[in-house]
């Protein structure tokens, strides 16, 4: 058996009281699967899986915690570690043997077994299929490893454990798994393993989208999102899931595009990814032009490809394909939203307050950073180098102007009415100069803002004669102007446009 340096292992004492309080009562307790697989990595598990010979009776006495819910034998063990959510809640599954999954969803039984072996030979890949005993009382740590998986993973080989053939059409969902892990850790699929996958490609169809949309979500979040989406095409899951995305394969487009429509998105959705940015922004930038192999006509003029509507398109397109894969309504309306709206831009000149406003009310105040950003991801994605043309950075510029609040007589804690009200004034100039007369005292000390103070001021204010009036009127627009400027500038600055 080989053995991994095990000192560079960090596990959460959360993690280890749970096996030390299985083992303390006399049963096997192995930390297995993805868990032992990102600790050789050197990556911080997403959570953490104990595997047991106990049963869920025994699981349960022994934890003051526990849920139990379903019907495959795991326990869910409460920890005390909640502040890190990969530790609220450890899964403690009994050894489980392999079973049919006659509708190719669900197994059909659960049965547990005594021996760690039966549960290691029915998990999908031999790098999650590593059980690692944290040894207590003076005895060293050792990894049980019975496919090899310490070194596919020092390979960088997702391998199935065992026959490929039967993995893949016992639960078909592994095939997304395994795109899903290249993805995630950038490896390989091993030839045998991808032979078998293809020869199984077709089952996916009996998966429920559901499943298959938590792991294309993965995918899609991964670092390398390009490479799993080409690995999913070139091994036949792709028509299975986004079929509407193969049509965009050699869908050439005009001079001012490096690439094709297919190569597009996908550069488009990695830079999305090498910014680390949301699912929404990754999945617009997927779609965003997936309407256009339906549009592409050619001009009689000019000989030129033109795509006209083409978002319209790739709205309802992007709809259908997001309902399909059972997305919350949530991200499918913002998806939507983005990509109906990505082609707003337009020439500097162009670029007016009324234009930008009108984005913003077809986009909403939450998704304008988010358009910008794919804006991004399409240019870098079309293969030009520079993030931040001057254009966008004025695109952007006029954004913070016209969301930003005015400085006007609307931030006062007073309005017209009242005044009239408290200073007892019928409606006329006077109003307007007693509103800018307290605006200039505001703008000078802000904590003056509140209506009691202003009540006060307006009633005294309006004692005065109308010269004098509007004179402290005049000052008041004055300092207004003066600040607006300053406030323009700073953004402007913020954006480094002049
Ligand atoms: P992640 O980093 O996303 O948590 P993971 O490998 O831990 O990746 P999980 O879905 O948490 O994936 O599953 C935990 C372990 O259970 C896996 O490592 C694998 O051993 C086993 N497993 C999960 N799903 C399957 C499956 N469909 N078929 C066989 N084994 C599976
Ligand atoms: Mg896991």
């Amino acid at each position: 058996m080989e053995q991994m340096s095990l000192s560079l292992f960090e596990i959460p004492d959360g993690v280890s009281q749970i096996t030390k309080t299985l083992k303390n009562a006399g049963f096997e307790a192995f930390l297995v699967g993805g868990c032992v697989r990102d600790l050789i990595l050197g990556k911080k598990p997403k959570d953490w899986d104990v595997t047991t010979n106990a049963t869920p009776e025994q699981i349960i006495s022994l934890f003051p915690k526990t849920f139990y819910e379903n019907s495959f034998g795991t326990v869910g063990v409460v920890t005390e570690m909640a502040e890190d959510p990969s530790l609220e809640i450890v899964e403690v599954t009994p050894y489980r043997l392999e079973t049919v999954y006659s509708d190719f969803r669900h197994p059909d039984k659960v049965s547990f077994s005594q021996n760690l072996e039966d549960d290691l030979k029915r998990r999908d890949f031999t790098i999650n299929a590593l059980a690692l005993d944290e040894g207590s009382d003076g005895k060293a740590s050792r990894i049980v490893d019975l496919y090899n998986g310490q070194k596919d993973i020092r390979d960088h080989i997702i391998r199935c454990v065992g026959d490929g053939n039967e993995r893949f059409s016992e639960d078909a969902l592994r095939m997304l798994r395994a795109v899903r892990f290249l993805a995630e850790l950038g490896f390989t699929i091993n030839k045998e393993t991808a032979d078998a996958l293809m020869l199984n490609v077709k089952l996916i169809q009996n998966i429920a989208f559901e499943r298959i949309r938590d792991e294309f979500s993965k995918i899609i979040m991964s670092d390398e999102p390009m490479i799993g989406i080409i690995m999913a095409q070139k091994l036949g899951i792709l028509r299975y899931i986004v079929p509407e995305l193969e049509e965009s394969i050699g869908v050439e487009q005009n001079q001012a595009h490096a690439f094709a429509v297919w190569e597009h998105l996908l550069r488009s959705l990695q830079h999305a990814s090498d910014k680390k940015w949301p699912l929404e922004i990754r999945l617009a930038a997927l779609f965003h032009d997936i309407g256009k192999p339906k549009s592409r006509r050619k001009s009689p003029e000019t000989g030129e490809w033109t795509f006209y509507g083409h978002e319209v398109i790739g709205e309802k397109m992007t709809r259908k394909i997001l309902e399909r894969l059972k997305y919350p309504k949530k991200v499918v309306d913002q998806v939507t939203t983005l990509v109906r709206w990505h082609m707003f831009f337009s020439d500097t000149e162009k670029i007016t307050h009324t234009a930008v406003r009108r984005m913003i009310r077809n986009v909403g105040q939450e998704n304008i950073w988010n358009l910008m950003n794919l804006r991004i991801c399409d240019r870098i994605g079309t293969g030009r180098p520079k993030e931040n043309p001057y254009r966008f950075r004025k695109y952007k510029a006029m954004i913070d102007e016209v969301m930003r609040d005015p400085v006007s007589v609307g931030m006062l804690k007073i309005d017209g009415k009242r005044i009239m009200e408290v200073a007892k004034i019928n409606p006329g100039p006077k109003v307007g100069y007693i509103l800018n007369a307290l605006l200039e005292e505001v703008l000078e000390k802000p904590a003056l803002n509140t209506s009691e103070y202003l009540e006060n001021m307006a009633k005294k204010l309006a004692i005065l004669d109308d010269t004098e009036l509007k004179k402290l009127s005049e000052k008041g627009k004055e300092k207004k102007e003066e600040i607006e400027e300053i406030e323009l500038k700073k953004i402007h600055q913020k954006h480094h446009i002049e």
